[in-house]
């Protein structure tokens, strides 16, 4: 049974002081509007409206907890790059996001979605490096690789591990399609280790960026659904 098997919502956070008090382990995802992360989660939980529920209205600004399980949880966190956000509800989500991902002590790691066609764009950059400092792990999931062609696919994946190598070393890549179901087992093997505690560079370093963060305490650029 995959660690995701046993998901189910959990609770909707607005406000840094609602955040649960599980004692357990988070692992959040993220991503820019659209890449495709509610249908990662749901492919991963392999349960078709679970992050669908994220995008109800009056949910997509905020923080969607699901349960996994052994006092595990998944956080969905909204996408990024949408422009029709009204400015006020932009900054309190800013505010909300910079205070979750800096200082949540429960979030063991960050799964970053990026279409494969188009991955590493400056707000997924922004993220990248705004996050670092934090110094835990990051998996990056190139999904929709199912509209790449295999050698486009494999040309994608060691591009991007070549510049993450050298810039974010903290951050893992692997390629995921929902459609084709791709990437799952993979996936689910890196969660699992940051849950089980795990949270160490394949060469046994503890992982940590070597660049500052550009944009300052907040998540600059990042423009909630
Ligand atoms: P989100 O905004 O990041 O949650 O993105 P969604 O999961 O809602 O996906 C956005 C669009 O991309 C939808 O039309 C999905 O059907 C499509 N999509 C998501 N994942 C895949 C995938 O792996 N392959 C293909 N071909 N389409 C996908």
């Amino acid at each position: 049974m995959g660690i995701f098997s046993q998901a189910a919502f959990f609770t909707t956070v607005n406000h840094i002081k609602d955040l649960p008090q599980h004692g357990g382990k988070e692992v959040a995802f993220v991503g820019r509007s659209n890449a495709g992360k509610s249908s990662a989660i749901n492919t991963l939980a392999n349960h078709v409206r679970l992050a669908y529920t994220s995008k109800t209205p009056g949910r997509t600004q905020h923080l969607n907890y699901f349960s996994l399980g052994n006092n595990s949880f998944l956080v969905d966190l909204p996408g990024y790059g949408y422009a029709k956000v009204p400015p006020e509800s932009k900054r309190h989500w800013e505010g909300l996001l910079s205070e979750y991902l800096q200082t949540r002590d429960e979030l063991s790691g960050l799964v970053v979605i990026m279409d494969s066609r188009h991955p590493l764009t400056e707000l997924d950059e922004n993220m990248l490096d705004w996050f670092a400092p934090t110094g835990k792990p990051v998996h990056i999931l190139l999904t929709k690789s199912d509209k790449l062609s295999r050698q486009q696919a494999a040309l994608t994946l060691n591009q991007v591990k070549s510049y993450l190598a050298e810039h974010f070393p903290q951050c893992s890549v692997q390629l995921f399609s929902s459609l084709k179901k791709l990437g799952m087992e993979e996936a689910e093997k890196v969660i699992a280790s940051w849950f089980a505690g795990k949270s160490k560079m394949p060469d046994g370093t503890t992982s940590h960026s070597t660049r500052p963060p550009k944009n300052g305490d907040q998540v600059a650029g990042y423009k909630p659904d």
